[in-house]
Order: structure tokens, then C-alpha cells, then sequence
């Protein structure tokens, strides 16, 4: 097998889903959301999973990479759609297998999306919660399935999903499910599963780990590549502000104040420092969630949600929990701590400007960590502007973006204390602007609760 001779670079002639050869129901449904035009990832990997070819792609979350596979598995499950109660008639067709519970949940919210005026049935499961509501699901049927691997394993011991009928099979985030010590697990689904059927890895880093996991799962597959991060990152307007460690929190504040920013993820490096921003800014007012690994799924769910609602203002995370996170329409991201793994200020930044929107990302810098924006700049391989903290516009008679979203509250001071800095212009000067692309419509409602998550105490949890 060669994994990663071919590339599909020049199948990418469709310009738009019709072209694509995709079902009307499918097509109603991505005209619902707003979709318009193939991203370059759909444009590549679609044709080819019509064909049945297995596909190693290189694309990160935000590429509209899950698009790029929900949408020709369910074209090529639609001969098998159908309305009959029976779940004998809706077995598991499709396995979509994620790194994380909220990847998977995103990942089946927009199944739910595609999938709209199809009868197919699809379910997600994943740890962490009580396992009743999902058994319910799986008994009934479903003909597509996302998951996180402990715990689909857990139904397929006890024999409440069957796996014998899957004929594809997606991994995605394939290197932080190796990242995250998965493969044991992995090993034991692929068990589960029949040799014949078309298997898709999407990853974004292709190094000899993942060739050897495809090695093992694929068959003669094709390569697929997309803009690194680090491209896609030129759509994001980059500003750096050079701030004294203690000044900080004010130059937030102030920062969301003057650019009427409706809601933003804040970045810092450790659990500990995100805790104590998240409760300064609670203190101060400031609808703000917290998200990091020691949380309780519960609290993460809720601080998500509460993020998706618009209830609350700022999501301060750190890196690991942010990793995978899909909020549309995110307009800004912080860094209020410079990551100490370069190749994080991509991952950060790259939760903004999404699937081809324009996106904000500013960075707070103390002194204490220039060396670690040398390295950043040295990453991105491009200059990074500051530009001098703005000033906050005099009050405008206009109702706030999300009305739900609390406002900084009046009292963000002004004279935060700043060295000297030239170069006012906060524009990239060498960004390459592309056009904006449709954004999806979502209902307000946040995908978490569907479906029905009754979430058990962590000390419960699996
Ligand atoms: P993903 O990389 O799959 O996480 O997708 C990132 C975001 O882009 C999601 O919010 C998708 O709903 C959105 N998206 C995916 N494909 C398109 C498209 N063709 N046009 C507009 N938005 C899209």
C-alpha cells in the first residue's frame, strides 16, 4: 500500500454542492444553513468518497472538513434511508469516531444539520454521562454513529450496538486520538468492524504515526491536503499589545470595550491562571465561563453552552480544552497568555475566522514573554503588528450585537500602562483576504442538549 502518493489536488473542479452530484434533500438542507460554496477540503475529498476511495486528508477543524465526509456518506447511504420502525432496518451504517466528547457532539450537530430531510438515523456517544439515554438511541436503530472510543466500546461490550454492519468508517482528529494514548482502543473497534468497507482519516499533522495507523486501517488510500493552519490563519487580523503582566485584565476589559466585542475566547496557559481570570472577570461583572481539564463535564457542557447561548460573554480556556471547539461565528480570540508551544498561537487563533470569515485575534504581551513571541513570529514565519492599546469610543445610542451578552462594565479603566509603541496600523498589510462565505444559520439552541444529555456526577462518570 502507498499511503500519501497521490494527491487529489487536481479533482477539485466542482464549484458548487449541486456540482458535487449531492441529493436534493441534502442540497435543501445546505441551503438552509447558509452553505454556498465548497470549501476547498469538500471540493477535494468529496468526489472521491463518492468513489469509494479510502482518504488520508490533512485538515484541521474549521477547514469544513466534517462536511467533507458527512455529506458523501450520507449521498451514499440515501439508497438505504428509510421510514420503517423496525431497528433491524436502521443498523450502523456509517461510525464517525472523534478524540473528544465535544468534538463528537459537534461533529453529530451537523449530521442533525445535513441529514434534515433524510429519514436516516443517526446517534453521538461518548463518556462522561449516564449511559441509559444513549442505550435508548442505539436499540431503536441508527444508521449513522458518532463516538469517542471508550465508550462505544463500552455498548459494544455490552452488546448494545453492533458493529458488523458498518461500511464506513471515519477517524477523525486521527492524531490527537493517538495524541490522547487511543490506538489500544482503536485496535479493538477495528475488530469489531468488517474488512470491507471505506475508511477516511482526517488529521491534521501526517507524521509516521498516523501512516502507521492508516497503514493498519486504510486501504490504498488517497491523499488529500488543505491550507495548513498557519494559512488559514492569514484570514485572522492579528494585533499584538504590549501590556505589563499586572495591567492585563484592564487591557482586556478595555479592549473589548473600544472594539464592541460581543464575545471572545481568552487563552491562558494553566489551569490555575484560567481559573483565576475566569472569577476577577466574574467579579467584575463580566458574564465569563471557564472551560480546562479539571473541570466536571457537567461544568464544561454548561460553560460551553452558556458560550453558544450568547449568555456568556467570555470563555476563558486553555489550550487542551479549546482544541476541537466549533463556535460559529466566533469574532475574537485572546491570548491573554502567549502559549509556550508556538504551534498553539495557530491552534488558538484558528478558532477564529472560520470556514473562510474574517476573524480577530489579540494578543496581550508582557515583557516577561518576548521570547516566546519571537518563537511565535518565527512559527507563523510573518511579522506580527502592535499596535498601541485602543482608546474607548465615546457611548453610541446603538443596542448591543447579542442582547444577552452583559456589556464590560463602566467602570474599565483607561490608563492601563503601555511602553511606547509605534506602527498604529492594526492590519495585517500582507493578509490575504478571501472572500467571506456564507456563515451557517444555527437555531440558538445549543446542539449539547441534543440529544437529551442526562449528565451524572463526575465521581459517576465512566
Ligand atoms: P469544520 O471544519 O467541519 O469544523 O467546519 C467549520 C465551520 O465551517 C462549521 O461551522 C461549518 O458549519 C462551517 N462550514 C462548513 N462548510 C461550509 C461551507 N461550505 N460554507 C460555509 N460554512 C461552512
Amino acid at each position: 500500500m502507498e499511503v500519501g502518493e497521490n494527491t487529489a489536488a487536481a479533482l477539485e473542479v466542482a464549484t458548487t454542492f449541486a456540482e458535487l452530484g449531492l441529493a436534493p434533500e441534502i442540497l435543501r438542507a445546505l441551503d438552509d444553513m447558509g452553505y454556498s460554496i465548497p470549501t476547498p477540503i469538500q471540493k477535494q475529498a468529496i468526489p472521491l468518497v463518492l468513489a469509494g476511495r479510502d482518504l488520508m486528508a490533512q485538515a484541521q477543524t474549521g477547514t469544513g472538513k466534517t462536511a467533507a465526509f458527512a455529506l458523501p456518506l450520507l449521498q451514499k447511504m440515501v439508497a438505504h434511508a428509510n421510514t420503517s420502525a423496525s431497528p433491524a432496518r436502521h443498523p450502523v451504517r456509517a461510525l464517525v469516531l472523534t478524540p473528544t466528547r465535544e468534538l463528537a457532539i459537534q461533529v453529530h450537530e451537523s449530521v442533525v444539520d445535513y441529514n434534515k430531510y433524510l429519514p436516516l438515523r443517526s446517534t453521538v456517544v461518548f463518556g462522561g454521562v449516564d449511559m441509559k439515554a444513549q442505550e435508548a438511541d442505539l436499540r431503536g436503530g441508527v444508521e449513522i454513529l458518532v463516538a469517542t472510543p471508550g465508550r462505544l466500546l463500552d455498548h459494544a461490550g455490552s452488546k448494545m450496538v453492533q458493529l458488523s454492519q458498518v461500511q464506513f468508517l471515519v477517524l477523525d482528529e486521527a492524531d490527537r486520538m493517538l495524541d490522547m494514548g487511543f490506538m489500544p482502543d482503536l485496535k479493538r473497534i477495528l475488530n469489531l468492524l468488517p474488512t470491507k468497507r471505506q475508511t477516511l482519516l482526517f488529521s491534521a499533522t501526517f507524521d509516521d504515526s498516523i501512516v502507521g495507523l492508516a497503514k493498519s486501517f486504510l486501504q490504498n488510500p488517497l491523499k488529500v491536503e488543505v491550507a495548513r493552519r498557519n494559512t488559514a490563519a492569514e484570514l485572522v487580523e492579528q494585533v499584538v499589545h504590549r501590556v505589563r503582566e499586572d495591567d492585563k485584565m484592564d487591557a482586556l476589559l478595555r479592549v473589548i470595550k473600544a472594539r464592541e466585542i460581543s464575545q471572545a475566547l481568552v487563552f491562558t496557559r494553566t489551569k490555575i491562571a484560567a481559573d483565576k481570570l475566569g472569577r476577577r472577570l466574574q467579579k467584575r461583572g463580566v458574564p465569563t465561563g471557564i472551560i480546562h481539564g479539571d473541570k466536571a463535564q457537567v461544568e464544561r457542557l454548561a460553560a460551553l453552552d452558556g458560550f453558544k447561548q450568547g449568555k456568556v460573554q467570555l470563555l476563558v480556556a486553555t489550550d487542551i480544552a479549546a482544541r476541537g471547539l466549533d463556535i460559529v461565528d466566533l469574532p475574537c480570540v485572546f491570548n491573554f497568555e502567549l502559549p509556550y508551544a508556538a504551534e498553539d498561537y495557530v491552534h488558538r487563533i484558528g478558532r477564529t475566522g472560520r470556514a473562510g470569515a474574517s476573524g480577530l485575534a489579540i494578543s496581550l504581551v508582557s515583557p516577561e514573554e518576548e521570547r516566546l513571541l519571537v518563537a511565535i513570529r518565527k512559527f507563523i514565519n510573518r511579522d506580527l503588528v502592535e499596535a498601541p492599546l485602543p482608546e474607548i469610543a465615546p457611548p453610541r445610542p446603538v443596542a448591543p450585537a447579542r442582547p444577552v451578552a452583559a456589556d464590560v462594565p463602566a467602570n474599565v479603566p483607561t490608563d492601563v500602562k503601555q511602553p511606547d509603541v509605534k506602527q498604529p496600523d492594526v492590519k495585517q498589510p500582507d493578509a490575504e483576504r478571501q472572500p467571506r462565505m456564507a456563515r451557517p444559520r444555527r437555531e440558538p439552541v445549543c446542539a449539547l442538549l441534543q440529544p437529551p444529555i442526562k449528565p451524572v456526577p463526575p465521581d459517576q462518570a465512566t
